[in-house]
């Protein structure tokens, strides 16, 4: 796209990385509207910096829901759509799928029809610069062994309910560009964490527990691997993807920071001792407790970043150590933002149905 585009429809705005989008596109001078559902997962408090912005919209509405989204497209006529809403815990998932499919599939096949729609009414000049971006996971790969790194060319292997229905909805984007021509760009991003994040996601639950002095569960022996990512570093990736990205390519988003799940459960103990003082009974690692495994729980994911650092001159500004420590911070920071969703998620086990 040679210019920024002035209008963008966010879908899931109100989410975690939904939520840093928009802070970004805002403060980059963009114009926002979010069309979110508002579902468990929504933290509206998350944007209270920019809901006060004359270029900031708020639409309440279900992206499977085909008339509310081109209410939305015809009211507001958008420059590009980044299309971030999405049921987006696993272990939900394990336990029941068919939320995951209607929004996760269902949704984005509303939302290709509906901007296919919508890009087909825009004049030569706009049609031309409109975008559809469609924000995905590393999940839709599968696991890795010890070596290797996913490459955009790996084959799709999704493993989890959640996973298989956000490969499904990046099979349909692309389908959307090959056979409409749909100017669609695909990101698959590895795990993020930062501020504003739900407490039922690994790094703020941990965070939370640990200040609590309440058990910290790891699953299995600890060692599986994710590839962390500050979100705010993935919120440039995607405006960078949407300004620069070719049509009909995918990029993975990565910071190359690998670590096993015990290794970053137990560097926040380190740093709620640090920032909180040491608990009476000790260091708060003594707090961690191995539980059973997730059922198929994926071993290693590791994202090969080199497409969008050489294409789009895109790399993470924040290392996993400064990231988790401002992360941390942030958390013993703003308890009037956590505290109300603690009380709508106390932090009880997920995931196990698949066991039963
Ligand atoms: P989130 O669960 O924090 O937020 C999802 C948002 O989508 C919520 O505001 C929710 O209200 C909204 N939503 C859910 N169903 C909806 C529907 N039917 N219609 C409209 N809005 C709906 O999710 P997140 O962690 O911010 O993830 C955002 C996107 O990024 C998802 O597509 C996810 O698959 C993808 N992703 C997440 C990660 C990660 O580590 N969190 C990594 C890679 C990709």
């Amino acid at each position: 796209m040679s210019q920024e585009p002035s209008k963008i429809l966010v879908t899931g705005g109100a989410g975690f990385i939904g939520g840093a989008v928009c802070r970004r596109l805002i403060a980059s001078g963009a114009s926002v509207v979010n069309f979110d559902k508002l579902t468990y997962a929504a933290c509206p408090a998350s944007l209270a910096e920019i809901e006060g912005s004359n270029r900031y919209a708020f639409v309440q509405g279900d992206v499977a829901d085909r008339a509310a989204v081109r209410a939305a497209l015809e009211a507001h006529r958008p420059d590009a759509i980044m299309h971030l809403a999405a049921e987006s815990h696993v272990d939900r998932s394990i336990d029941g799928a068919e939320p995951f499919i209607t929004t996760n599939v269902v949704g984005t096949y509303v939302m290709l029809e509906e901007a296919l729609r919508h890009w087909r009414a825009l004049p030569p000049p706009e049609a031309e610069g409109f975008r559809f971006l469609h924000i995905s996971t590393d999940e839709v790969y599968g696991s890795l062994g010890e070596e290797g790194l996913f490459t955009e060319a790996t084959p799709y292997d999704p493993r989890s309910p959640y996973s298989a229905s956000k490969a499904s909805a990046d099979h349909l984007v692309s389908a959307w560009g090959h056979t409409y021509g749909l100017p669609v760009l695909i990101s698959n991003c590895s795990n993020n964490y930062g501020p504003f994040h739900f407490p039922e996601k690994l790094v703020p639950l941990v965070i939370l527990n640990a200040l609590e002095a309440r058990p910290l569960p790891v699953y299995g022996d600890g060692g599986n691997i994710r590839d962390w990512l500050y979100v705010e570093d993935h919120a440039e990736a995607l405006h960078r993807i949407l300004e620069r990205g070719t049509p009909g390519r995918s990029y993975n988003v990565g910071g190359r920071n690998e670590r096993t799940n015990l290794q970053v459960v137990e560097t926040i103990c380190d740093l709620v001792d640090e920032a909180a003082g040491a608990l009476p009974s000790g260091p708060r690692r003594g707090l961690i407790t191995f539980v059973a495994d997730r059922p198929g729980h994926d071993r290693r994911y590791a994202i090969d970043p080199t497409r969008i650092e050489s294409e789009l001159g895109w790399s993470p500004e924040t290392d996993f150590e400064s990231g988790i420590r401002k992360t941390v911070a942030w958390y013993l920071a703003r308890r009037d933002w956590w505290q109300p969703l603690r009380e709508r998620y106390q932090g009880q086990r997920l995931g196990l149905k698949a066991a039963e």
